[in-house]
């Protein structure tokens, strides 16, 4: 590939990346004028890309609003301690590394090939909301992506018996802490196409040497599988988590069945009874180089017979 023809495909996908990081925060409101934003750094490809984004959109914001990196040191074993102290330095921003050693913690608590995930997320947790409560913090920003809020929706599916995700925008159990995942629109692929092309100095996700994540995996290959042998599938289960009918499922907690009566007002196109319902589905994203233009976004109508 020609120098100039790569620097066109990294343009486009970094114009990708921004618009889409940039309407998730206007459609979920993630952003406020005075919002003090701690990025939550982790030293992987998702971390570093939402930073360089964030930051970009800082420049150009209608909003003004202040960013400030922070890693949590858990004091894993191996983990390379300069490498984000190194990176951050040279970006014009503010940083903080906490120091904190959860992962003894973790060791000390959970008994030997039993999970250590649980704990070592509530710990995390603690840690960040503690640091943000301290500092004056208004948001924290995580770097969660689209595939991680799919992935997370089927293991939930799959292992919890429920149906629920990583939201784009999450308040924390106790009011204090707003978690916004401004890369909700994003896809895998491009962030580690974006990182693999600003060559940013990854850290390695298995220092904790914990198989836990080995579920996540078994899910991710298969939705590879279901994206390559049914292509724009992972597009139409994401649709699907921006389109739900509380009415069409049988959650009593979100949906009042028992309080349904001749004297509830129907909502129009409700009853698919009998009907041959319409399904919009978004247009199939199956090229790396997909046209970016607005008419590649319009929504296409397939029809659906209902044989039931
Ligand atoms: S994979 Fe390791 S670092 Fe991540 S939550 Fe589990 S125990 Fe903690």
């Amino acid at each position: 590939m020609t120098d100039k023809r790569s620097k066109l495909e990294f343009n486009k996908l970094q114009k990708r990346l921004r618009r889409n990081v940039g309407k998730a925060i206007m459609d979920f409101s993630m952003i406020e004028d005075g919002d003090k934003i701690m990025v939550c750094l982790s030293g992987g490809k998702d971390s570093y890309t939402l930073l360089d984004i964030l930051m970009n959109l800082q420049k150009s914001a209608p909003v003004k609003f202040e960013l400030i990196a922070v890693n949590l040191d858990q004091k894993q074993p191996g983990f390379p301690e300069t490498v984000l102290p190194n990176y951050l330095s040279t970006l014009d921003i503010p940083f903080e590394i906490i120091e904190e050693d959860t992962y003894s913690v973790v060791k000390r608590v959970i008994p030997e090939g039993k999970t250590t995930c649980g704990l070592c997320s509530r710990l995390r947790r603690g840690v960040i909301y503690g640091w943000a409560e301290r500092h004056g913090i208004t948001k924290i920003a995580l770097g969660h992506h689209r595939d991680d809020m799919i992935e997370t929706l089927f293991l939930n599916m799959f292992f919890g018996g429920s149906m629920k995700s990583m939201p784009p925008k999450l308040k924390s159990d106790d009011g204090k802490h707003i978690v916004i995942r401004p890369l909700a629109y994003c896809k895998e692929r491009d962030i580690a196409k974006y990182a693999k092309a600003k060559n940013y100095p990854i850290i390695p996700c298995n220092l904790c040497g914990s198989q836990e994540n080995l579920q996540r995996q078994n899910i991710k290959m298969m939705l590879q599988d279901w994206d390559r042998k049914y292509p724009g599938r992972i597009e139409t289960i994401f649709k699907a988590m921006t389109n739900v009918a509380p009415s069409h499922l049988a959650d009593n907690e979100i949906y009042d069945f028992k309080g349904l009566s001749q004297d509830v007002a129907s909502k129009a196109g409700g009853d698919t009874l009998f009907d041959t319902p319409q399904f919009n589905l978004p247009e199939f994203d199956t090229d790396d180089d997909e046209d970016d233009s607005d008419e590649s976004q319009q929504s296409k109508s397939i029809q659906f017979v209902n044989i039931g």
